[in-house]
Protein backbone atom coordinates (compact mmCIF):
# COMPACT_ATOMS: atom_id res chain seq x y z
CA UNK A 1 0.00 0.00 0.00
CA UNK A 2 0.93 3.66 -1.06
CA UNK A 3 0.31 7.19 -1.12
CA UNK A 4 1.78 10.43 -2.57
CA UNK A 5 2.27 13.84 -1.34
CA UNK A 6 3.89 16.65 -2.91
CA UNK A 7 6.01 17.63 0.45
CA UNK A 8 6.55 15.41 3.33
CA UNK A 9 8.51 15.83 6.44
CA UNK A 10 10.12 13.62 8.27
CA UNK A 11 10.18 13.94 12.00
CA UNK A 12 7.40 15.86 13.77
CA UNK A 13 9.43 17.88 15.96
CA UNK A 14 9.70 21.67 16.50
CA UNK A 15 11.23 22.10 12.96
CA UNK A 16 8.12 20.27 11.74
CA UNK A 17 5.94 22.47 13.38
CA UNK A 18 7.22 25.66 11.89
CA UNK A 19 7.64 24.37 8.50
CA UNK A 20 3.83 23.74 8.35
CA UNK A 21 3.12 26.82 9.49
CA UNK A 22 4.98 28.54 6.89
CA UNK A 23 3.91 26.11 4.13
CA UNK A 24 0.11 27.25 5.05
CA UNK A 25 1.39 30.97 4.66
CA UNK A 26 2.71 29.87 1.39
CA UNK A 27 -0.07 28.73 -0.11
CA UNK A 28 -0.19 24.94 0.17
CA UNK A 29 -2.94 23.09 -0.71
CA UNK A 30 -5.27 20.62 0.94
CA UNK A 31 -3.77 17.38 0.77
CA UNK A 32 -0.43 17.63 -0.68
CA UNK A 33 1.44 18.15 3.04
CA UNK A 34 2.24 15.10 4.92
CA UNK A 35 3.87 14.97 8.38
CA UNK A 36 5.23 11.37 9.87
CA UNK A 37 6.52 11.49 13.26
CA UNK A 38 7.35 8.55 15.49
CA UNK A 39 5.74 10.55 18.54
CA UNK A 40 2.29 9.93 18.90
CA UNK A 41 1.36 13.63 19.73
CA UNK A 42 1.20 16.92 17.18
CA UNK A 43 4.46 19.19 17.28
CA UNK A 44 5.57 20.76 20.31
CA UNK A 45 7.76 22.98 21.74
CA UNK A 46 10.10 20.28 22.95
CA UNK A 47 12.40 23.12 24.99
CA UNK A 48 9.36 23.34 27.40
CA UNK A 49 10.33 19.59 28.38
CA UNK A 50 12.66 20.26 30.72
CA UNK A 51 11.30 23.50 32.33
CA UNK A 52 7.23 23.89 32.74
CA UNK A 53 6.33 20.14 31.72
CA UNK A 54 8.50 19.31 35.39
CA UNK A 55 7.25 22.03 37.25
CA UNK A 56 5.46 20.42 40.74
CA UNK A 57 2.53 22.96 40.49
CA UNK A 58 0.42 23.67 37.74
CA UNK A 59 2.92 22.14 35.28
CA UNK A 60 2.73 22.46 31.32
CA UNK A 61 0.60 19.83 29.37
CA UNK A 62 -0.14 19.63 25.95
CA UNK A 63 -2.04 20.93 23.87
CA UNK A 64 -0.79 24.19 25.32
CA UNK A 65 2.87 24.27 24.01
CA UNK A 66 2.62 23.02 20.54
CA UNK A 67 4.14 24.45 17.94
CA UNK A 68 4.18 27.59 17.24
CA UNK A 69 3.73 29.33 20.64
CA UNK A 70 7.29 29.19 21.71
CA UNK A 71 7.61 32.11 18.96
CA UNK A 72 4.65 33.84 20.01
CA UNK A 73 2.51 32.53 16.66
CA UNK A 74 -0.43 30.53 16.25
CA UNK A 75 -1.05 27.12 18.39
CA UNK A 76 -1.43 24.22 15.97
CA UNK A 77 -3.47 21.47 17.51
CA UNK A 78 -4.24 18.78 15.98
CA UNK A 79 -7.53 20.37 14.55
CA UNK A 80 -5.42 22.81 12.63
CA UNK A 81 -3.30 20.53 10.75
CA UNK A 82 -6.64 18.73 10.17
CA UNK A 83 -8.39 21.94 9.16
CA UNK A 84 -5.31 22.82 6.85
CA UNK A 85 -5.79 19.67 5.29
CA UNK A 86 -2.25 18.52 6.71
CA UNK A 87 -2.17 14.59 6.93
CA UNK A 88 -0.55 13.64 10.39
CA UNK A 89 1.03 10.63 10.40
CA UNK A 90 1.46 9.79 14.34
CA UNK A 91 3.56 6.83 16.19
CA UNK A 92 4.91 5.95 13.05
CA UNK A 93 8.79 5.66 12.37
CA UNK A 94 10.31 5.36 9.37
CA UNK A 95 12.18 2.62 8.88
CA UNK A 96 13.99 3.28 5.28
CA UNK A 97 14.11 6.11 2.91
CA UNK A 98 15.02 5.46 -1.13
CA UNK A 99 16.05 9.20 -2.29
CA UNK A 100 16.30 7.93 -5.53
CA UNK A 101 12.45 6.50 -6.40
CA UNK A 102 11.64 9.53 -3.62
CA UNK A 103 9.82 7.19 -0.82
CA UNK A 104 9.84 6.11 2.58
CA UNK A 105 8.53 3.03 3.98
CA UNK A 106 7.15 3.10 7.55
CA UNK A 107 7.20 0.43 10.21
CA UNK A 108 3.56 -0.60 9.34
CA UNK A 109 4.41 -1.25 5.93
CA UNK A 110 3.32 1.57 4.30
CA UNK A 111 5.12 3.52 1.31
CA UNK A 112 5.00 7.14 1.22
CA UNK A 113 6.25 8.92 -1.75
CA UNK A 114 7.05 12.75 -2.15
CA UNK A 115 8.01 15.27 -4.45
CA UNK A 116 9.94 17.02 -1.87
CA UNK A 117 11.35 16.01 1.87
CA UNK A 118 12.18 18.05 4.56
CA UNK A 119 13.98 15.57 6.78
CA UNK A 120 13.51 16.76 10.25
CA UNK A 121 14.54 14.11 12.34
CA UNK A 122 15.89 15.85 15.12
CA UNK A 123 18.93 14.41 17.29
CA UNK A 124 18.46 10.73 19.84
CA UNK A 125 19.90 11.18 23.83
CA UNK A 126 23.45 9.25 24.06
CA UNK A 127 22.92 6.42 25.94
CA UNK A 128 25.48 5.50 28.96
CA UNK A 129 25.94 2.00 26.90
CA UNK A 130 27.75 3.78 24.17
CA UNK A 131 30.42 5.20 26.97
CA UNK A 132 30.53 1.42 28.09
CA UNK A 133 28.22 1.84 31.24
CA UNK A 134 25.29 -0.43 31.29
CA UNK A 135 22.29 0.04 33.04
CA UNK A 136 20.00 2.43 30.94
CA UNK A 137 16.71 0.57 31.38
CA UNK A 138 16.64 0.75 34.73
CA UNK A 139 13.23 1.89 36.18
CA UNK A 140 14.58 5.04 37.51
CA UNK A 141 17.01 6.07 34.96
CA UNK A 142 15.52 8.46 33.05
CA UNK A 143 16.88 10.42 29.61
CA UNK A 144 15.01 13.43 28.29
CA UNK A 145 14.94 13.91 24.95
CA UNK A 146 10.70 13.51 24.14
CA UNK A 147 7.29 13.53 25.96
CA UNK A 148 7.49 9.77 26.61
CA UNK A 149 10.81 10.79 28.33
CA UNK A 150 9.45 13.90 30.36
CA UNK A 151 6.51 11.83 31.41
CA UNK A 152 8.42 8.98 32.92
CA UNK A 153 10.83 11.65 34.33
CA UNK A 154 7.66 13.26 35.91
CA UNK A 155 6.35 9.99 37.34
CA UNK A 156 9.94 8.61 38.55
CA UNK A 157 10.53 12.32 40.26
CA UNK A 158 7.17 11.83 42.35
CA UNK A 159 8.20 8.18 43.52
CA UNK A 160 11.60 9.49 44.53
CA UNK A 161 10.43 12.45 46.52
CA UNK A 162 12.68 13.61 49.69
CA UNK A 163 14.78 11.46 47.85
CA UNK A 164 18.61 11.45 46.33
CA UNK A 165 18.89 12.49 42.39
CA UNK A 166 22.33 11.92 40.21
CA UNK A 167 22.43 14.28 37.37
CA UNK A 168 25.17 12.77 34.51
CA UNK A 169 26.25 15.39 32.50
CA UNK A 170 26.58 19.26 33.02
CA UNK A 171 25.30 20.67 29.95
CA UNK A 172 22.00 22.32 29.62
CA UNK A 173 20.26 19.23 30.11
CA UNK A 174 21.91 18.11 32.90
CA UNK A 175 21.82 22.14 34.70
CA UNK A 176 18.21 22.32 33.50
CA UNK A 177 16.64 18.90 35.07
CA UNK A 178 19.05 19.79 37.99
CA UNK A 179 17.02 22.99 38.83
CA UNK A 180 13.53 20.91 38.18
CA UNK A 181 14.56 18.22 40.45
CA UNK A 182 15.27 20.72 43.54
CA UNK A 183 12.45 22.53 43.00
CA UNK A 184 10.49 19.11 43.43
CA UNK A 185 12.45 19.04 46.61
CA UNK A 186 14.59 15.77 45.15
CA UNK A 187 18.28 16.52 46.20
CA UNK A 188 20.84 17.02 43.34
CA UNK A 189 24.00 16.24 42.52
CA UNK A 190 25.58 16.73 39.13
CA UNK A 191 28.72 14.47 38.20
CA UNK A 192 30.33 15.97 35.05
CA UNK A 193 34.14 15.20 33.96
CA UNK A 194 35.00 18.89 33.15
CA UNK A 195 36.44 21.51 35.71
CA UNK A 196 33.17 23.52 35.62
CA UNK A 197 29.19 22.80 34.31
CA UNK A 198 28.32 24.01 30.76
CA UNK A 199 31.79 23.61 29.27
CA UNK A 200 31.09 24.12 25.31
CA UNK A 201 29.74 27.26 26.75
CA UNK A 202 30.58 29.35 29.69
CA UNK A 203 33.71 30.72 30.40
CA UNK A 204 34.65 29.89 34.31
CA UNK A 205 33.88 33.08 35.51
CA UNK A 206 30.16 32.37 34.62
CA UNK A 207 30.21 28.79 35.12
CA UNK A 208 31.21 29.74 38.17
CA UNK A 209 28.09 32.21 39.18
CA UNK A 210 25.91 29.36 37.84
CA UNK A 211 27.27 27.03 40.13
CA UNK A 212 27.07 29.22 43.38
CA UNK A 213 23.99 29.87 42.68
CA UNK A 214 22.73 26.30 42.31
CA UNK A 215 24.97 25.57 45.55
CA UNK A 216 22.95 28.11 47.48
CA UNK A 217 19.49 25.80 46.05
CA UNK A 218 20.75 22.88 47.43
CA UNK A 219 22.68 21.25 44.50
CA UNK A 220 25.94 19.69 44.52
CA UNK A 221 28.76 19.48 42.35
CA UNK A 222 30.84 15.99 41.80
CA UNK A 223 33.70 17.43 38.68
CA UNK A 224 35.96 15.80 37.37
CA UNK A 225 35.42 11.95 37.39
CA UNK A 226 32.45 10.25 35.82
CA UNK A 227 30.17 7.07 36.66
CA UNK A 228 31.62 3.55 35.95
CA UNK A 229 28.74 1.66 37.02
CA UNK A 230 25.18 1.23 38.60
CA UNK A 231 24.37 -0.38 41.95
CA UNK A 232 21.63 -2.44 41.50
CA UNK A 233 18.81 -3.75 44.36
CA UNK A 234 17.36 -7.21 43.44
CA UNK A 235 14.36 -5.92 41.66
CA UNK A 236 16.71 -4.17 39.14
CA UNK A 237 16.11 -0.48 40.43
CA UNK A 238 19.82 1.62 40.94
CA UNK A 239 20.17 2.36 44.28
CA UNK A 240 23.81 3.96 43.72
CA UNK A 241 26.16 5.18 41.71
CA UNK A 242 30.04 4.41 41.29
CA UNK A 243 32.41 6.86 39.80
CA UNK A 244 35.70 6.52 38.03
CA UNK A 245 37.48 8.30 41.45
CA UNK A 246 36.64 5.52 43.73
CA UNK A 247 33.59 7.43 45.67
CA UNK A 248 30.05 6.36 45.50
CA UNK A 249 26.59 7.73 45.88
CA UNK A 250 23.48 6.72 47.16
CA UNK A 251 20.62 7.10 44.65
CA UNK A 252 17.23 6.65 44.45
CA UNK A 253 17.35 8.01 40.38
CA UNK A 254 19.36 9.30 38.12
CA UNK A 255 19.10 11.69 35.14
CA UNK A 256 21.77 11.14 31.93
CA UNK A 257 21.97 13.89 30.08
CA UNK A 258 25.03 13.10 27.98
CA UNK A 259 24.90 14.69 24.58
CA UNK A 260 22.73 13.93 21.38
CA UNK A 261 23.68 12.44 18.03
CA UNK A 262 21.80 13.26 15.15
CA UNK A 263 19.25 10.75 13.59
CA UNK A 264 20.45 10.86 10.03
CA UNK A 265 20.94 6.72 9.72
CA UNK A 266 18.50 6.19 7.15
CA UNK A 267 20.40 8.35 4.65
CA UNK A 268 23.61 7.64 5.16
CA UNK A 269 25.29 6.71 2.01
CA UNK A 270 22.41 8.17 0.29
CA UNK A 271 23.13 11.92 0.91
CA UNK A 272 26.16 13.92 1.76
CA UNK A 273 27.22 13.96 5.43
CA UNK A 274 29.11 16.42 7.54
CA UNK A 275 29.93 17.23 11.12
CA UNK A 276 27.97 14.29 12.27
CA UNK A 277 24.63 16.28 9.92
CA UNK A 278 23.10 16.22 6.51
CA UNK A 279 25.06 18.79 4.14
CA UNK A 280 23.29 21.37 3.10
CA UNK A 281 23.25 24.56 1.12
CA UNK A 282 22.22 28.19 2.07
CA UNK A 283 18.37 27.09 0.83
CA UNK A 284 18.66 24.13 3.11
CA UNK A 285 19.04 21.77 0.39
CA UNK A 286 20.84 18.59 0.53
CA UNK A 287 23.32 16.86 -2.33
CA UNK A 288 19.80 15.52 -3.31
CA UNK A 289 17.80 18.66 -4.96
CA UNK A 290 14.59 17.34 -3.92
CA UNK A 291 15.35 16.75 -0.14
CA UNK A 292 15.96 19.33 2.43
CA UNK A 293 17.33 19.13 5.64
CA UNK A 294 16.37 21.48 8.87
CA UNK A 295 16.48 21.95 12.81
CA UNK A 296 19.20 19.41 14.73
CA UNK A 297 20.09 17.30 11.78
CA UNK A 298 21.30 20.03 9.58
CA UNK A 299 24.74 20.95 8.86
CA UNK A 300 24.36 24.38 7.33
CA UNK A 301 26.25 27.26 6.09
CA UNK A 302 26.66 30.14 8.61
CA UNK A 303 27.33 33.19 6.68
CA UNK A 304 28.39 34.99 9.77
CA UNK A 305 31.37 32.92 10.12
CA UNK A 306 32.42 31.61 7.01
CA UNK A 307 31.72 28.07 7.98
CA UNK A 308 29.07 24.92 7.90
CA UNK A 309 27.95 24.72 11.61
CA UNK A 310 25.39 21.86 13.34
CA UNK A 311 23.57 23.57 15.58
CA UNK A 312 21.02 21.40 18.37
CA UNK A 313 18.99 24.69 19.28
CA UNK A 314 15.08 25.51 19.16
CA UNK A 315 15.59 29.01 17.12
CA UNK A 316 17.93 27.36 14.53
CA UNK A 317 15.56 24.46 14.28
CA UNK A 318 12.46 27.29 14.06
CA UNK A 319 14.28 29.20 11.29
CA UNK A 320 15.70 26.61 9.00
CA UNK A 321 12.18 25.02 9.01
CA UNK A 322 10.87 28.13 7.48
CA UNK A 323 13.80 28.86 5.11
CA UNK A 324 13.74 25.11 3.90
CA UNK A 325 9.69 26.06 3.62
CA UNK A 326 10.59 29.49 1.37
CA UNK A 327 13.28 28.08 -0.99
CA UNK A 328 10.93 25.25 -1.92
CA UNK A 329 8.01 27.21 -2.70
CA UNK A 330 9.42 30.05 -3.45
CA UNK A 331 12.89 29.32 -4.82
CA UNK A 332 13.54 32.28 -7.05
CA UNK A 333 12.48 35.15 -4.30
CA UNK A 334 14.20 33.10 -1.64
CA UNK A 335 18.03 34.18 -0.08
CA UNK A 336 20.70 31.97 1.02
CA UNK A 337 19.87 31.26 4.88
CA UNK A 338 21.89 33.79 7.00
CA UNK A 339 21.39 33.04 10.44
CA UNK A 340 23.10 34.41 13.91
CA UNK A 341 23.07 31.67 16.28
CA UNK A 342 21.17 32.25 18.97
CA UNK A 343 20.83 29.86 22.31
CA UNK A 344 18.85 30.38 26.00
CA UNK A 345 18.11 28.75 29.07
CA UNK A 346 16.18 29.44 31.63
CA UNK A 347 16.62 27.80 35.84
CA UNK A 348 15.56 28.96 38.79
CA UNK A 349 14.82 32.53 38.16
CA UNK A 350 17.80 33.13 35.86
CA UNK A 351 17.63 33.41 32.57
CA UNK A 352 20.54 33.87 29.74
CA UNK A 353 21.09 34.34 25.82
CA UNK A 354 24.02 33.35 23.88
CA UNK A 355 24.50 35.48 20.45
CA UNK A 356 27.00 34.04 18.05
CA UNK A 357 30.46 32.23 18.21
CA UNK A 358 32.06 31.98 21.55
CA UNK A 359 35.80 31.86 19.80
CA UNK A 360 38.56 33.79 20.64
CA UNK A 361 39.34 35.98 24.25
CA UNK A 362 36.45 36.65 26.55
CA UNK A 363 35.68 39.74 27.74
CA UNK A 364 33.40 39.86 31.28
CA UNK A 365 31.03 43.11 31.93
CA UNK A 366 28.35 43.85 34.60
CA UNK A 367 28.55 43.08 38.36
CA UNK A 368 28.46 39.36 39.06
CA UNK A 369 27.33 39.36 42.19
CA UNK A 370 24.35 40.72 41.26
CA UNK A 371 21.63 39.56 38.55
CA UNK A 372 22.98 41.48 35.04
CA UNK A 373 26.07 40.68 33.89
CA UNK A 374 27.87 38.86 30.66
CA UNK A 375 30.66 38.52 28.31
CA UNK A 376 31.51 39.41 24.62
CA UNK A 377 33.87 36.95 22.50
CA UNK A 378 36.48 38.74 20.33
CA UNK A 379 38.18 36.92 17.92
CA UNK A 380 40.53 38.08 15.21
CA UNK A 381 40.18 41.62 15.90
CA UNK A 382 36.02 41.46 15.87
CA UNK A 383 33.40 41.12 18.63
CA UNK A 384 31.84 37.92 17.34
CA UNK A 385 30.15 36.38 20.43
CA UNK A 386 27.85 37.65 23.54
CA UNK A 387 26.35 36.30 26.63
CA UNK A 388 24.07 37.94 29.30
CA UNK A 389 22.33 36.65 31.93
CA UNK A 390 19.04 38.66 33.34
CA UNK A 391 19.13 41.39 31.00
CA UNK A 392 15.84 43.24 29.46
CA UNK A 393 14.48 42.81 25.65
CA UNK A 394 15.66 45.99 24.71
CA UNK A 395 19.26 44.52 26.19
CA UNK A 396 19.09 41.76 24.25
CA UNK A 397 17.99 43.21 21.32
CA UNK A 398 21.09 45.38 21.37
CA UNK A 399 23.36 42.52 21.85
CA UNK A 400 22.11 40.41 19.06
CA UNK A 401 21.95 43.30 16.57
CA UNK A 402 25.48 44.10 17.94
CA UNK A 403 27.54 40.34 17.33
CA UNK A 404 25.32 40.50 13.91
CA UNK A 405 27.53 43.64 12.81
CA UNK A 406 30.84 41.93 13.91
CA UNK A 407 32.38 45.14 14.99
CA UNK A 408 35.99 45.83 15.17
CA UNK A 409 37.30 45.97 18.52
CA UNK A 410 41.11 46.79 19.25
CA UNK A 411 40.90 48.20 22.47
CA UNK A 412 39.50 44.84 25.10
CA UNK A 413 39.86 47.11 28.20
CA UNK A 414 38.09 49.66 26.79
CA UNK A 415 35.61 47.12 25.23
CA UNK A 416 35.24 45.65 29.21
CA UNK A 417 34.58 49.59 30.25
CA UNK A 418 32.17 50.07 27.95
CA UNK A 419 30.42 46.34 29.30
CA UNK A 420 26.49 46.47 27.92
CA UNK A 421 26.78 50.48 26.85
CA UNK A 422 29.21 49.22 23.81
CA UNK A 423 26.39 47.54 22.42
CA UNK A 424 23.86 49.45 23.15
CA UNK A 425 25.45 52.48 21.76
CA UNK A 426 26.50 51.13 18.47
P1 LIG B 1 13.13 17.44 17.25
O1 LIG B 1 12.35 18.53 17.89
O2 LIG B 1 13.92 16.53 18.10
O3 LIG B 1 12.11 16.57 16.38
C1 LIG B 1 12.52 15.42 15.69
C2 LIG B 1 11.30 14.55 15.47
O4 LIG B 1 11.57 13.55 14.50
C3 LIG B 1 10.83 13.81 16.72
O5 LIG B 1 9.44 13.94 16.84
C4 LIG B 1 11.23 12.37 16.43
O6 LIG B 1 10.43 11.42 17.08
C5 LIG B 1 11.03 12.32 14.93
N1 LIG B 1 11.76 11.24 14.25
C6 LIG B 1 13.09 10.99 14.27
N2 LIG B 1 13.38 9.91 13.51
C7 LIG B 1 12.20 9.49 12.97
C8 LIG B 1 11.84 8.41 12.10
N3 LIG B 1 12.75 7.56 11.60
N4 LIG B 1 10.53 8.27 11.78
C9 LIG B 1 9.60 9.13 12.27
N5 LIG B 1 9.90 10.15 13.09
C10 LIG B 1 11.17 10.33 13.44
N6 LIG B 1 17.13 24.59 22.70
C11 LIG B 1 17.29 25.90 23.06
O7 LIG B 1 17.75 26.70 22.26
N7 LIG B 1 16.94 26.33 24.32
C12 LIG B 1 16.42 25.48 25.26
O8 LIG B 1 16.13 25.90 26.37
C13 LIG B 1 16.25 24.11 24.91
N8 LIG B 1 15.73 23.22 25.79
C14 LIG B 1 15.60 21.91 25.46
C15 LIG B 1 15.10 21.01 26.40
C16 LIG B 1 14.99 19.65 26.08
C17 LIG B 1 14.44 18.71 27.11
C18 LIG B 1 15.40 19.18 24.81
C19 LIG B 1 15.31 17.71 24.49
C20 LIG B 1 15.89 20.07 23.87
C21 LIG B 1 15.98 21.44 24.17
N9 LIG B 1 16.48 22.36 23.24
C22 LIG B 1 16.63 23.69 23.59
C23 LIG B 1 16.86 21.92 21.89
C24 LIG B 1 15.69 22.02 20.92
O9 LIG B 1 14.54 21.48 21.49
C25 LIG B 1 16.05 21.31 19.63
O10 LIG B 1 17.11 22.02 19.04
C26 LIG B 1 14.86 21.22 18.66
O11 LIG B 1 13.83 20.46 19.21
C27 LIG B 1 15.29 20.65 17.33
O12 LIG B 1 14.18 20.53 16.51
P2 LIG B 1 14.08 19.40 15.38
O13 LIG B 1 12.72 19.54 14.76
O14 LIG B 1 15.29 19.45 14.55
O15 LIG B 1 14.14 18.03 16.17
Amino acid sequence: MGRAFVYVILGGGVAAGYAALEFTRKGVSSGELCIISQESVAPYERPALSKGFLLPEDPARLPSFHTCVGANEERLTPKWYKEHGIELVLGTRVKSADVRRKTLLTATGETISYKFLIIATGARALKLEEFGVSGSDAENVCYLRDLADATRLVSVMQSSAGGNAIVIGGGYIGMECAASLVINKINATMVFPEAQCMARLFTPKIAGHYEDYYISKGVQFVKGTVLSSFEFNSEGKVTGVNLRDGSQLAADMVVVGIGIRPNTSLFEGQLTLEKGGIKVNGHMQSSNSSVYAVGDVACFPVKLFGETRRLEHVDSARKSARHAVAAIMEPSKTLEFDYLPFFYSRVFSLSWQFYGDNAGEAIHFGDFSGTTFGAYWVSKGHLVGSFLEGGTKEQYEALAKATRLKPPVDDLTELERQGLSFALTL
